[in-house]
């Protein structure tokens, strides 16, 4: 693999997959200058809805222990804002620019459209639509907009890794990235590397243990992805965990599903499915805390006088994107 990029921006949710993605440019001897951590934001910069309250903050502070930069990036009005869409345009995006200076893209032109229904469990986008709106996009919008990486040559890594599902298994390893504009009067060259599609579960836990990092929170309750916390994707016991842990977002969400006649999942509502689910045996008070305050308070590199424990939901049950 070529390594002369000036920027490595690695798509950073904060999960097991992303946190491997970084040691391993570390591993790599990547400059730690050039690389850029982003995280989008999915409930945009409002309150949490779909995803655990201390993500943004773990992201800060994993970003914080390794010394790297870290930018955040979120659709105006997060998930529920596009889930509402009601013969509307799709909101702006917001990102941080160096200096931590906001900017705004769009949200102007576009179609009106309404959805006003949950993404649907699929593995196609159009449908699944959280993916696309409120990653995909909001990366490539950030990338488009800022004039620094013109004339550079920046590459994107993602965690996805092909033992989630077969669709996965054939993603390229390496391709030019939908920003790319090489050929263009920006010249701006961007590729995209998902260097761990054909990594192991085990090749993840054991770079995290070398490094010792403390994962998130909800891999220690029983998650074995961190995903959002209601993310569509769940199983009954996943939808169980997350309603113990938050039942007033789990209630705000069941009343979504019956205001929109529509469920998330296909063949079954969010009320039976937590109903035939069971909690993960793991969740403790203080684990639920951590993961529902909006300040991530936990070191993120174990003392050397602390055992690096493997998390519970290691090698679980996988829901994920197809
Ligand atoms: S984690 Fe799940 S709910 Fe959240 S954006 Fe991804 S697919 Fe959608």
């Amino acid at each position: 693999m070529n390594l002369s990029y000036d920027k490595y921006i690695v798509a950073f949710s904060g999960g097991k997959d992303s946190i491997a993605l970084v040691l391993y440019l570390l591993d790599l001897g990547v400059d730690p200058c050039k690389i850029e951590l982003w995280h989008h934001d999915i409930d945009g910069n409002d309150e949490a809805f779909m995803d655990w309250e201390c993500t943004h903050d773990y992201c800060q502070k994993f970003a914080d222990a390794f010394g790297l930069e870290i930018y955040f990036s979120w659709k105006e009005g997060g998930f529920k804002r596009e889930m509402l869409r009601d013969n509307q345009r799709t909101a702006p995006t917001w990102f941080e620019t160096p200096g931590k200076i906001l900017k705004k893209v769009g949200g102007i032109a576009g179609k009106l459209a309404t959805r006003l229904k949950f993404p649907q469990v699929a593995a196609d986008l159009k449908v699944r639509w959280c993916s696309a709106y409120l990653k995909i996009d909001v990366c490539s919008i950030a990338i488009r907009n800022q004039e620094r990486f013109n004339g550079l040559k920046t590459i994107v890594l993602s965690g996805e890794r092909g033992e989630e599902s077969t669709a996965r298994s054939k993603y390229k390893i390496f391709e030019a990235d939908r920003s790319d504009n090489r050929s263009g009067k920006l010249n701006r060259l961007v590729d995209r590397w998902r260097p761990l599609r054909d990594w192991k579960e085990s090749e993840i836990w054991d770079i995290i243990r070398k490094y010792r990092v403390r994962v998130h929170p909800c891999y220690y309750m029983g998650w074995s992805r961190c995903s959002c916390k209601f993310c569509i994707f769940g199983n009954a016991d996943q939808f169980a965990s997350a309603y113990k842990i938050s039942p007033i977002q789990g209630e705000e969400i069941m009343g979504y599903e019956e205001r929109f006649g529509v469920t998330m999942k296909r063949n079954t509502d969010l009320r039976s499915l937590i109903s035939c689910g069971n909690a993960y045996a793991n969740i403790t008070a203080e684990l639920a805390r951590q993961a529902t305050s909006k300040i991530y308070d936990q070191q993120i590199i174990f003392n050397d006088n602390e055992e690096w424990v493997l998390p519970a939901g290691a090698y679980g049950e996988s829901c994920g994107p197809q």
